[in-house]
């Protein structure tokens, strides 16, 4: 039998060759196939194929079952098709994250094979059965490194992987344990209080009359107490009540104290959360639910723009529409930008769907992995929730398809192939399904936005805050006129300082923000102006005061500062920009000046968290209090729901508008107003956001003076900024592609980028091609970079079918007739503004 494989290889359609018939292979099986010289696993994509002369047999079939759904398979020919990579390299992105051998994991054999289980798996796959004669001769638990030497043979991570799906072997990682457990103070409520219901009520009431934060404390660890003792510090963050009325609760003998030994993952995974089953959807949610949930009955595909103000309860309406979906006895997708950064999004899920659900993140050991695979394969999960990659999980019998924050370049692959997008994959997907599916966000993107209007997308608006929280109020300060009157403090204005101050003395917490771009503190030399710069890479090094070192973002390497100049060896050198490590210092010593007590201020960046946990940590440390101000860049705009914070500072709140990047203003916003969402989100206490600009009057500033009380105004800025888009020509209105030309050798580099240039047609409507250039990094790593921008105009090409189909013989008749080697070319899909 002839059938159709496709390998992971760039440009490479899928190959043909022989199986025999009884082999039992069908589409989805993994194969190890002779390509070249090499072997290859590949998948098979197509059985009784149009045969072919001289076509190779099959080294070896993988797999007893299908890896890939017919659905999947059929998914990765879209991607493939519309991104333009090769179907094999979907399908690949799409494996659980492939066997990577590595140092720490042990093999075992789970049993010895009877001697005809081995004869049968010999003549089926005689290098696994290699393996497991190695695995039975060594007596016990090896390294992949071992079976390596003794295979002669660097090639065995897929066998393993195929032999573990098949439960012959299993692998055990020595996990290197980052945290330690630590013993944290937990409650549970008295015997007294949780047998007798009138003294409970009695009180509660007299609670009420004098010490209402008590009552507070008290009715939340009834309410919340199932069987796990609750942590005081998450009492703590949900409540707002101080540690002080929870003593009290136990000196009275109302709560019990306990500790608890808690590694950091299950500090609050496995507790009860609010009850959210008990929640009733309020109007425009349960408009919006409705008119999703036909859909979902319906099992048809259609595209829900769900846009709701910040703690508008876009999560509830989630929530609902997976119940429904598990309850029609269908599986569930969310799609989250950043897992990591959300753990709070994790935990209500969690509470709501117990074991049904699965996080994915990048911290799941391989072995874990698998388990979770299959169980999602068999049905025992049905709610995976999970970053971009998560789009190509084979999820059977799709319900629902959630992507919250759909805004968020996040969801934006960049590199390697596939470079997709895990919102667009998304809608590829419930089509193929028949779903619908949902696109969360406070400010959507503009090329989301665009479909709403039109009409594609359905559009359901969420303008309230559920949780009754006031929008905080908004304070766009005149950097220039206060720097004029001398009204500035290093980067902060007066009234700023003075604002944190009155939050600090009230033991209220402040948020205080620096924009993305621009955050870097960096190097300059008074005598000859020279910036450090990384050798490797195009980029200034930046300066990190603790522990001394400059360092490259791009490439990584870091060296001692030598506080001297590099070029010119004057000791005249500088601190310039504004890196969260500054505005701490700053921070520090200017408010020695305004408070009566010393604030504890950390920094939330790559570098303190670099550490397995250290986010959530130092999140918790701030909702419980432990923290007063904490400064960060744009990690700290998500998710973050603190009652205690009250204010939150933008030190550069224009900074990045003046970007090269055609998404600057779009990202702005979405970034000012996500940031502005984080103050005050109770209903206790109206927060205050102050913006610090130099630009106050450029309309995405002004648009944030309302933040998000003004709905009609967030409109008219997209009216506005639509406008823009299409006078300029960028999306939505075209599709932005960038070929990307990358070499060790700087004119191969610029030489070959203007063979691409010249292989486009330059009186096509459908693509309009820009001359070669230089994009803003030019060399990362000692590899030159080029960029040729193409734009695929809608109205011209609506499906961009023409346009794809011209960049696919481009790559192939490039690759054919001027392919050279140190020269690399790849094709960006929907490319990001920032080149
Ligand atoms: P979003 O995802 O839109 O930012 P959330 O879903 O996180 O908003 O909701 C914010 C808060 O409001 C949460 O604490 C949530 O439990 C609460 N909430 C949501 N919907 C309702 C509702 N209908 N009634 C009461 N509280 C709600
Ligand atoms: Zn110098
Ligand atoms: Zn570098």
């Amino acid at each position: 039998m002839y059938i159709r494989v496709a390998v992971p290889i760039p440009r490479l359609e899928p190959l043909t060759y022989v199986v025999h018939d009884h082999e039992g292979v069908s589409v989805g099986f993994r194969v190890v196939v002779p390509v070249g010289k090499r072997l290859l696993t590949g998948t098979i994509v197509e059985v009784n194929s149009t045969p072919i002369a001289k076509a190779k047999y099959v080294e070896e079939i993988l797999d007893t079952g299908p890896t890939f759904s017919p659905e999947m398979i059929e998914l990765a020919r879209r991607v493939s098709d519309y991104y333009l990579c090769a179907w094999g390299e979907v399908l690949q992105a799409a494996l659980p994250n492939g066997m990577q051998p590595n140092a720490v994991m042990r093999i075992r054999l789970e049993r010895p094979l009877s001697v005809s289980e081995l004869e049968a798996l010999r003549r089926r796959a005689p290098k696994r059965a290699a393996l497991i004669e190695a695995l039975e001769e060594s007596q016990g638990d090896v390294t992949v490194a071992y079976l390596q030497k003794k295979m002669m043979s660097s090639y065995v991570s897929d066998q393993l992987e195929a032999l573990l799906r098949d439960g012959w072997i299993s692998i055990h990682q020595e996990r290197v344990r980052q945290t330690k457990s630590r013993m944290i103070r937990c409650v549970t409520p008295s015997k007294a209080l949780k047998e007798d219901d009138t003294l409970l009520r009695q009180t509660l009431d007299s609670l009420d009359r004098h010490a209402p934060r008590q009552s507070l404390a008290l009715a939340f660890v009834l309410l919340h107490f199932v069987e796990t003792p609750i942590p005081v510090n998450y009492i703590v963050e949900q409540t707002g009540v101080g540690i002080g009325s929870i003593d009290a609760l136990i000196t009275k003998g109302l709560i019990e104290q306990s500790l608890r030994d808690y590694h950091y993952q299950d500090e609050l995974g496995g507790l009860a959360r609010p009850d959210e089953h008990q929640l009733v959807l309020h109007d425009q949610q349960q408009l919006a639910y409705d008119r999703i949930a036909s859909t979902l009955h319906a099992s048809t595909f259609d595209v829900h723009l769900l846009q709701g103000v910040t703690g508008s309860g876009k999560t509830l309406v989630y929530q609902r529409l997976i119940k429904d979906a598990l309850s029609a006895g269908k599986a569930a997708l969310l799609l989250v930008p950043e897992i990591a950064l959300t753990p709070q999004l994790g935990d209500r899920f969690r509470a709501m769907f117990g074991d049904s659900v699965a996080i994915l993140h990048s911290r799941i050991s391989m072995g874990e992995r698998i388990q979770i695979w299959n169980r999602i394969a068999s049905g025992s999960i049905r709610v995976v929730i999970g970053a971009r990659s998560a789009i190509l999980v084979d999820v059977p019998k799709l319900g629902v398809i959630i992507v919250d924050e759909e805004h968020e370049p996040s969801y934006k692959q960049e590199d390697p192939a596939p470079r997709y997008n895990g919102r667009d994959v998304a809608i590829m997907r419930a089509q193929i399904v028949g779903c619908p599916v949902v696109l969360g966000s406070a400010t959507p993107s503009m090329e989301s936005y665009q479909n709403a209007l039109t009409g594609r997308y359905h559009h359901h608006k969420l303008t309230i805050r559920a949780d009754n929280a006031a929008f905080p109020t908004i304070r766009l300060l005149d950097m220039r006129q206060l720097h004029k009157t001398r009204q500035l403090r290093g980067s902060f204005a007066l009234e700023t300082l003075q604002q944190i101050a009155s939050r600090i003395q009230r033991h209220e917490s402040v948020l205080v923000y620096l924009n993305k771009r621009g955050f870097a503190t960096q190097i300059q030399c008074h005598d000859c102006g020279n910036v450090e710069m990384c050798l490797h890479c195009d980029v200034a090094l930046t300066y990190h005061k603790h522990p001394g070192v400059l360092k490259c973002h791009y490439c990584g390497i870091s060296a001692p500062f030598q506080h001297a100049c590099q070029v010119c060896g004057s000791t005249d050198v500088y601190e310039i920009g504004t890196g969260t490590q500054r505005i701490e210092e700053e921070l520090t010593s200017a408010l020695q000046d305004y408070c009566s007590r010393t604030p504890s201020i950390a920094r939330m960046d790559a570098d303190t968290t670099a550490r397995k946990g250290q986010h959530r940590k130092l999140l918790g440390q701030f909702s419980s209090g432990h923290i007063d101000i904490l400064i960060g860049t744009q990690m700290v705009a998500k998710g973050l729901d603190v009652a205690r914070c009250t204010l939150v500072i933008v030190v550069n709140a224009d900074l990045s508008l003046y970007h090269t990047d055609f998404r600057a203003s779009e990202r702005t916003m979405q970034l000012l107003l996500q940031v502005s969402g984080r103050a005050g989100r109770r209903a206790i206490d109206q927060g205050m956001v102050i913006l610090q600009s130099y630009s106050p009057l450029h309309p995405t500033m002004q648009l944030c003076l309302d933040g998000e009380s003004r709905i009609d105004k967030i409109h008219a800025w997209y009216g506005q900024e639509l406008q823009a888009r299409q006078e300029s020509g960028y999306p939505p209105f075209t599709r932005f592609i960038a070929i990307e030309i990358r070499s060790h050798d700087e004119v191969a580099a610029q030489h070959h980028a203007e063979i691409v240039f010249a292989m486009l047609p330059k009186d096509d409507r459908c693509i309009v091609a820009y001359p070669p250039m230089i994009p803003s990094i030019s060399r990362i790593r000692n590899v030159y970079r080029r960029v040729v921008i193409i734009k695929n105009p809608r109205e011209h090409d609506p499906s961009g079918q023409k346009c794809r189909s011209y960049l696919r013989s481009l790559q192939q008749s490039y690759h054919k007739h001027h392919a050279a080697a140190d020269v690399r070319i790849s094709i960006d899909m929907d490319a990001r503004g920032t080149l």
